[in-house]
């Protein structure tokens, strides 16, 4: 009988209690020197590295930890510096520059992390002087050998690296030839230092372009096997399917493939015989992005499958663990719902499980998780029957009938102006909400603060002179993780945070049954803010798709059946408002573009079924009720139609920060419903003056129709000033008073 042994991917950076976060950010506040920030970090990575060992993983990646980013990281080493930050020593303060902008220079752009929530610090290429300017991953790697962990360097591969940078004006194939001798440096002194394997991750090689990138991939590897590295490499991919017909060809150790996001076709392909026996399977068999204990009975036959197709099998997650929170220790669940889970170190004890199982015969811990597995799958909480088809997918009226209901007790001006829904959450409000957390304050206390702070704003608003109102969004922490709270079937977690962007981390809420409402969440604080104003006050929530894409989701049951959920739970609440007489329902879908598929032919289906989850969500209503949403990205181009399927009366997207693009996009279809342009950027403190508002309106009229145009902000205010906020919607309602006395005049 043959053994496997097992591995690890990468293990999440910020520590049980965000240790790590709180480090850094220490750091920034000037609270810690460096050397502080070092000494805490490395406790941090080597309690990491601890942890991992005592699940006995046979090999333990390093150069996974970062300080920020592991992309970044890899421009570090190879001295790819974006041309504004050159001339100074390569250091952790220059990477933070980089990564964070500092007074005289911007940050490097965030890009989304394939079709994760992780973004990456995009390399710049522009003058650039390539060279190997420190070893930092052997010096983690010693670091390692030092504390006794057998470890095996993780480097980001030069065909991935490349395809996710910008700027220069060499060609693709010019910068990887540029980056070879550079890598060969690098891998070599590892091996040198006694790494048995060096696990490089390819991901690009999963996308629907990775055909464009095989020669120059071939080019790269052949030419590490010329320098006598090809036993050394394992070539990794993760998120989808690789072409291993063509991975067969690179002269190296192995390859790892994912086994749980392929859709099957990795186990197809090896099933075909397009991979040579000797070639080592790092098998990623154990999801590394979600958060449900393994059906370790189903691992087992993969394994057994798998062992007829090689001499040597690595069994490890499917990807980095960077993506789920670090342990279920520290939780304090209900037993039938922890059964369930599995955060990084559960995930590693199951491998250790099936390792136990083939190597020594022993079933102990195979059996008693598998056990758990079983129970928590035939809880009631998962098995309840719904009655999709007795709620409304489309509404009563076409556009232009439920248009003609609506002006009529809305009354809305030309140009109507408005905002997205949040108002600045200022340290007052968020002091306030984590004393009625910590039970500090009664809710009687809580309520009449939200109450005073909804009245203050809806006079703001009154003094500005929009004309449609929002509560403002106080009482949230966050637009999915508040709802979260409130339905059935979600479970928010205390330390399941997972890393976003640097510092930044977030807590997905986790949905572990059936989703259901139970009351009303919103009504309350959109009545009150109602019956202060004559004006419309729109009511806020967060739509299905959103908020199953920035959850942990179920994977017992088809993915759209969850969104379907929810979305059944989300037109309670929007029937509700309604029923509270609310007029106007602004359900925000922010996250439907960005969940995506990786491989363009799943995004059909994907948008069909957001498309679906979104009517169901809204179609309920009386045609005299507006429905919004919200959008923050502009790059609509292949899910324009999509959007315009969602049937939503009105819709706000962002687009200052790319009018350009949008333009073009609607130039290819005729948007025949409301929509709002942000017109200008909340990200910046910066105040938009009247003449950029002004030519951001007139350059939208151009291709929009004016009666269904809409003037609003990007996206919400929370993020910004009390005074800033006044300000700029000060100066956006006087651009729309000075259009609309022109557009009178002009026809009079
Ligand atoms: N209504 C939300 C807000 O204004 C929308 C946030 C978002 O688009 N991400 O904060
Ligand atoms: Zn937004």
């Amino acid at each position: 009988m043959m053994t496997i042994t097992t591995s690890n991917l990468g293990f999440p950076r910020l520590g049980r209690k965000r240790e790590w976060k709180k480090a850094i950010e220490s750091y920034w506040a000037q609270r810690i020197s460096l050397d502080e920030l070092h000494e805490q970090l490395n406790a941090l990575h080597k309690e990491n590295l601890l942890l991992q060992k005592h699940y006995h993983l046979d090999s333990i990646p390093v150069g996974d930890f970062s300080l920020y980013d592991h992309v970044l990281d890899t421009s570090l080493l190879f001295n790819i510096i974006p041309e504004r930050f050159q001339g100074r020593p390569v250091d952790t303060d220059l990477l933070f520059d980089i990564a964070r902008g500092n007074k005289e220079h911007v940050a490097s752009a965030l890009i989304k992390w394939f079709n994760t929530n992780y973004h990456y610090i995009v390399p710049e290429w522009d003058n650039v002087e390539p060279q190997v300017t420190h070893n930092t991953l052997l010096e983690r790697y010693e670091f390692a050998q030092s504390l006794n962990v057998e470890a095996h360097p993780v480097i980001l591969g030069p065909i991935t690296f490349v395809a996710l940078s910008k700027g220069g004006t060499q060609s693709f194939e010019e910068k990887v030839e540029t980056l070879l001798p550079l890598y060969r440096q690098v891998l070599t002194e590892l091996v040198e230092a006694g790494a048995s394997y060096i696990q490089i991750d390819e991901p690009i090689l999963v996308t629907d372009d990775s055909a464009k990138y095989e020669a120059i991939t071939k080019r790269a590897y052949d030419d590490f096997a010329e320098a006598g590295l090809g036993d050394k490499l394992v070539i990794q991919t993760y998120f989808e399917r690789a072409n291993i017909e063509f991975l067969n060809t690179l002269p190296v150790k192995g390859y790892g493939l994912d086994f749980v996001h392929d859709n099957g076709y990795n186990l197809a392909q090896i099933q075909s015989g397009y991979l040579d026996k000797e070639k080592a399977i790092y098998a990623g068999i154990i999801d590394g992005r979600n958060v449900w204990t393994a059906d370790l009975e189903d691992k087992k036959h993969l394994i057994e499958t798998l062992l007829d197709y090689t001499d040597e099998l690595v069994i490890q997650p499917s990807s980095s663990l960077l993506h789920v929170p670090v342990s279920l220790d520290d939780e304090q669940l209900e037993e039938a719902i922890v059964e369930g889970l599995s955060f990084a170190t559960e995930k590693l004890d199951e491998l250790d499980a099936l390792k136990r199982l083939f190597n020594d015969n022993d079933a102990d811990k195979f059996n008693t998780l598998q056990a758990r597995y079983e129970r928590f799958n035939q809880q009631d909480f998962k098995n309840a029957e719904y009655d999709f088809d007795a709620v409304r997918t489309t509404r009563q009226s076409p556009f232009e009938t439920r248009r003609v209901a609506q002006q009529e007790h809305l009354q809305l001006p030309d140009l109507p102006t408005t905002t997205i829904g949040s108002f600045p959450q200022s340290t007052e409000v968020r002091k306030q909400r984590a004393d009625w957390k910590n039970q500090r304050i009664s809710d009687t206390e809580y309520r009449t603060f939200l109450e005073q702070e909804i009245a203050r704003w809806i006079r703001i608003q009154e003094d500005i002179g929009l004309d449609v109102f929002v509560h403002g969004e106080f009482e949230r922490n966050d637009m999915v993780e508040y709802f979260g709270e409130r339905l059935q079937g979600f479970l928010v977690t205390k330390y399941g945070w997972v890393q976003s962007y640097g510092s930044r981390a977030v807590k997905p809420p986790i949905i572990y049954g059936d989703v259901k409402w139970t009351e009303p969440i919103t009504v309350a604080e959109t009545k009150y803010a109602q019956s202060l104003t004559a004006h419309p006050v729109k009511g806020m929530l967060t739509g299905p798709v959103t908020i199953l894409n920035w959850s942990f989701e179920r994977v017992d049951i088809p993915r759209s059946r969850v969104q379907d959920q929810i979305a059944l739970a989300i037109n309670e609440e929007v029937l509700a408002l309604e029923e509270a007489g609310i007029r106007i329902i602004q359900v925000d879908e922010p996250a439907l573009r960005e969940g995506l598929p990786l491989r363009s032919e799943y995004h059909e289906d994907y948008l069909q079924k957001a498309v679906h989850s979104f009517r169901l969500a809204t179609s309920s209503v009386a045609d005299a009720t507006q429905i919004h949403t919200h959008m923050c990205y502009s790059q609509f181009g292949q899910i324009i139609h999509a959007i315009r399927e969602l049937d939503a009366d009105v819709i706000s997207i962002e687009t200052s920060r790319s009018h350009g693009d949008l333009i073009k996009d609607f130039e290819d279809i005729t948007y025949d419903l409301g929509i709002g342009l942000g017109v200008y950027d909340i990200h910046s403190p910066r105040i938009p003056t009247e003449s950029e508002i002004t030519s951001a309106i007139t350059r939208a009229l151009q291709n929009i129709d004016r009666s269904l145009f809409w003037v609003n902000p990007d996206c919400g205010l929370k993020t910004r000033k009390e005074e800033e906020v006044k300000d700029a919607l000060s100066v956006l309602v006087e651009a729309v008073r000075h259009l609309r006395e022109d557009n009178l005049e002009e026809t009079s």
